[in-house]
C-alpha cells in the first residue's frame, strides 16, 4: 500500500482506494438468505452463512465508514426484508452521522406491511427487483417466490412516497427479454424508473447485450435518447436514456465496463469486507470486531483492503463464474 492510502488518522476522510479513487458509497448485505433462490443469483449448493452481523454490529461498521467519508449506505442481500429486525437496522443506520442516504435492494415480497415502516425508519430509496410480468415466467426463475404478493409490494412501495422508486430488471434471452417494453410501461405507470442489467455470470441464464436491446426497443417505436445529464446525477454503474414516459436505466456491467468510475465498497453478510464485487480482497470486520478492536483498528483494515481493491471486475474471463461468491452472498 502506498503511503498516501495510509493517513496518520486512518479515519480521516478520504477513503481511497488501490487505484486513488474515492469511496463514498457502502453496500451492505445484511442476509445471505433468501426466500425465492432465483435461478440466476443463488446456487442450488449454496446454503448460506450462518452467522450474521447484529443490528449493533452494523451501526458499529456503518460509523466507522462514514468517519471516513461514506455517505450512501445500501442494504441488500439475499433478501434483506427477510430479517426480522431489517426496520432497526435500517434505523441505527440511518442515525448515524453523516450518513446521508439509506436505501434498500428487495424482491418486494415483505413490502406490503415492511413499505410504511422502513420509510418511517429513515430509507429514502427502494431499489426492487421484477424481471416479468408473467406468473408463468416469474415461476421458471423461483420456484419459491409468491408473484401476487410482490405487485402488493411494489404498490404498497409506491404509495409510501418514497424520494425515488427504481424498479431492477435482469435480462435473459429467451426468458423475459422481450418483456422490456412492458416492463418500462409498468414502471413509468408508477413513477418508477426501470432498470435492466446484464446477467452476470453467478447463475444460470444467458446475457443480453444492453446495446441489442436498445436497438430492439427503438426498432420496435420507443422513442429513446441518451440522458447525458443524468449520469453525472446518479454517479452509479447505470447509463440512462429518455423515453416519453421518463427515464430508462441500462446496467451493462459486460459490455460497458463501469469499473472506472467506482466509488463503492462491499460488506457481505459474514462481516467480511469485498474491495470489489468480482474479486477476492478482503478484511474479516466481524472478526475483527469480536476481537475487541478499535474504531482505528477498522478503518486501518478497511484502508489494507482497499489498498488492493483491482481496477475493475475480471467477469468476462474464462472461468469467473466458479471463483466468484454467490450474488447471494455479497448483495450485488
Ligand atoms: N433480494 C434482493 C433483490 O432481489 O432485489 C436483493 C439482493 S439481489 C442479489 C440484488 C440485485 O442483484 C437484484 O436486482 C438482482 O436482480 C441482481 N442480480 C442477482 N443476480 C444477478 C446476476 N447474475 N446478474 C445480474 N444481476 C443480478
Ligand atoms: Fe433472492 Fe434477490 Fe437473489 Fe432473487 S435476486 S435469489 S430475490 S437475493
Amino acid at each position: 500500500m502506498t503511503p498516501d492510502l495510509l493517513p496518520r488518522d486512518p479515519l480521516t476522510p478520504p477513503l481511497l482506494d488501490a487505484q486513488g479513487r474515492t469511496m463514498t458509497y457502502l453496500r451492505l448485505s445484511v442476509t445471505d438468505r433468501c426466500n425465492f433462490r432465483c435461478t440466476y443469483c443463488s446456487p442450488a449448493s449454496w446454503g448460506g452463512k450462518r452467522d450474521l452481523l447484529t443490528a449493533e454490529e452494523f451501526e458499529r461498521i456503518v460509523s466507522v465508514f462514514a468517519r471516513m467519508g461514506i455517505r450512501r449506505v445500501r442494504l441488500t442481500g439475499g433478501e434483506p426484508l427477510i430479517r426480522p429486525d431489517i426496520v432497526e437496522v435500517s434505523q441505527r443506520i440511518a442515525a448515524v452521522p453523516g450518513v446521508t442516504q439509506v436505501a434498500i435492494t428487495t424482491n418486494a415480497s415483505h413490502l406490503e406491511k415492511l413499505a410504511v415502516p422502513l420509510r418511517e425508519a429513515g430509507v429514502t430509496q427502494l431499489n426492487i427487483s421484477l424481471d416479468t410480468l408473467s406468473e408463468a415466467t416469474f415461476r421458471s426463475i423461483s420456484k419459491q417466490g409468491d408473484f401476487a404478493a410482490i405487485l402488493r409490494g411494489i404498490d404498497a412501495a409506491v404509495a409510501a412516497g418514497y424520494a425515488l422508486l427504481k424498479l431492477n430488471v435482469v435480462v435473459m434471452r429467451g426468458v423475459n427479454d422481450t418483456e422490456v417494453a412492458d416492463l418500462i410501461a409498468y414502471a413509468h405507470a408508477r413513477r418508477m424508473v426501470p432498470r435492466f442489467i446484464e446477467l452476470m455470470p453467478f447463475g444460470q441464464g444467458t446475457p443480453v447485450p444492453t446495446l441489442e436491446l436498445v436497438e430492439r426497443l427503438q426498432g420496435a417505436g420507443l422513442s429513446l435518447v441518451p440522458d447525458e445529464g443524468q449520469q453525472e446525477v446518479t454517479s452509479g454503474p447505470a447509463r440512462y436514456w429518455r423515453a416519453r414516459g421518463g427515464l430508462v436505466g441500462f446496467i451493462s456491467p459486460l459490455t460497458q465496463n463501469f469499473c472506472g468510475g467506482c466509488n463503492r465498497v462491499r460488506v457481505a453478510s459474514n462481516g467480511d469486507l469485498r474491495s470489489c464485487l468480482g474479486g477476492r480482497a478482503q478484511a474479516p470486520l466481524h472478526t475483527l470486531i469480536r476481537g475487541g478492536a478499535t474504531d482505528a483498528d477498522l478503518a486501518l483494515a478497511i484502508r489494507r483492503a482497499l489498498g488492493e481493491k483491482p481496477d475493475g471486475h475480471r467477469f468476462s474471463e474464462p472461468g469467473a463464474a466458479t471463483s466468484l461468491l454467490p450474488m447471494m452472498g455479497i448483495g450485488g
